[in-house]
């Protein structure tokens, strides 16, 4: 007989089934891709469907979950552990809980005691055709509510909507807002220039942009305005490049661009070009004239780093670097300080644990890149953590001291000391 559910399971069992829906989840390669007026619209139906207040679709990764759709709330992600739908991601079901403040999981909970004051959780899993849990979809409301069977498979039928629309996405391969390649397409085609470039021996570079304080364009303008400053950026960009370059999407306000036969010395006079570009255009709305800056990071096709994953590892840490030595500037991977300059790595999403405080403190992370001597590490808030630490991968064996190289509020690149 085939056991189902997660009640019952041994850890040894439960442990594997996480490792594979990690997996399922870096396969997917949908975590922070960008806005969705697919997904947005199933949390406006939850929210008028149940008269709630609060609406989400969430993925659910190592140490965090993250709304792909969110109506209600103000955050984009919360840590894992402090989140009700990691209830229905590890015991593989869907959670109603009618009054918080009556169940002995949630009563002391923050969001239920402080200012959230969160009373009402319906969620199911958002599960794909080979069973592996996401995420989660889910109406959350202030008051506490009766929920019936009829109501859950309402619930149901809107999770199939939404694994429908991520399964549709998937073959997208221009983002609606843009135009730019998605990530997906993008990594695509990236690849086969890669291979065209190390067949033929000719030069490849790529770019990785951000722009700079993007949230405050959206908290002091509007989203329509941080939107318009997004189609704008992207404008400018397809404008300076040439037919064969390749752009795109990577996520929210992080634009990835491939250069076919442009060595280092062209790839910077390239980003330099679009950073100039990008600050001397004002965007103009009913909302005013505002102007954007970015941070750019460049990475180099050579012995070391040969495929699309390791460039964009490499341009993502180079980027950051831009971003703590003061934004509106270009880094290129090679010229950061020597301890920065590290072989290969791989993109990876793997759970991790910083222990730092003597091992008395420990901060959950998810292994986003991993070399031999250093790795990208994402958080939910890297403010508190000390310049070194202890990283382990949970279930690996792995331990290492590590060294903060860069970061910023929720990225952390470090080098092992070996
Ligand atoms: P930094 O200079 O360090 O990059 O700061 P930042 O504010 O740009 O970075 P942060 O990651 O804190 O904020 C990114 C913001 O981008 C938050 C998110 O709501 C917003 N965003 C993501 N996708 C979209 C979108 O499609 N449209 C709009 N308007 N905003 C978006
Ligand atoms: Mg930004
Ligand atoms: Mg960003």
């Amino acid at each position: 007989m085939v056991a189902t559910k997660a009640f019952g399971r041994s850890s040894e069992d439960k442990r594997k089934r996480e490792f594979e829906r990690l997996e399922a989840l870096e396969q997917l390669d949908f975590l922070d891709t960008p806005r969705d007026d697919g997904f947005d619209r199933i949390v406006r139906l939850i929210k008028l469907f149940f008269t709630v207040e609060i609406g989400l679709v969430s993925l659910v990764d190592s140490h965090r979950q993250w709304y792909k759709a969110c109506d209600g709330l103000s955050a984009d992600e919360v840590p894992r552990q402090d989140s009700f739908c990691r209830y229905v991601v590890d015991e593989e079901e869907a959670m109603v809980v009618q009054d918080t403040t009556r169940d002995p999981r949630f009563m002391q909970h923050p969001s239920v005691t402080g200012d959230s004051h969160i009373r009402f959780y319906a969620g199911v899993p958002l599960k794909t055709r080979d069973g592996h849990i996401l995420g989660t979809v889910c109406a959350i409301d202030r008051h506490p509510k009766s929920f019936s069977a009829r109501d859950l498979a309402i619930l149901q039928e809107l999770a199939g909507a939404a694994m429908d629309r991520i399964e549709l996405l998937q073959s997208a391969a221009t983002d609606s807002l843009t135009e730019a390649l998605t990530r997906r397409a993008f990594k695509q085609e990236a690849d086969q220039f890669i291979s065209l470039a190390l067949r033929h021996q000719h030069d490849l570079s790529c770019i990785v942009l951000d722009i700079d304080h993007f949230k405050n364009v959206n908290d002091t303008h509007g989203h329509a305005a941080g939107d318009d400053a997004l189609k704008a950026v992207a404008s400018v960009c397809k404008a300076s490049l040439r037919a064969g370059d390749l752009f795109g999407r990577l996520g929210g306000e992080e634009f990835s661009i491939l250069l076919p036969h442009a060595d280092r010395e062209r790839a910077i006079a390239v980003a330099e070009k679009l950073r100039m570009a990008i600050c001397s255009q004002s965007i103009i709305g009913s909302y005013g004239a505002l102007n954007v800056t970015a941070s750019f990071g460049i990475s180099t096709l050579s012995i070391v780093s040969k495929d699309i994953e390791t460039l964009l590892a490499q341009a993502d840490a180079a980027m950051y670097h831009a971003k703590h030595s003061g934004r509106n500037r270009c880094v290129a991977w090679s010229s950061m300080p020597a301890n920065h300059t590290v072989g290969t790595r791989r993109r990876v999403l793997k759970a991790g644990s910083i222990l730092f405080n003597e091992r008395r403190s420990t901060m959950d992370c998810t292994i986003k890149s991993l070399g031999v001597d250093s790795a990208g590490l994402s958080v939910s808030n890297s403010v508190g953590l000390p310049p070194e630490f202890t990283l382990a991968i949970k279930g690996e064996n792995f331990e290492t001291l590590c060294k903060i190289i860069a970061q910023d509020r929720q990225n952390v690149e470090v080098a092992f000391k070996l």
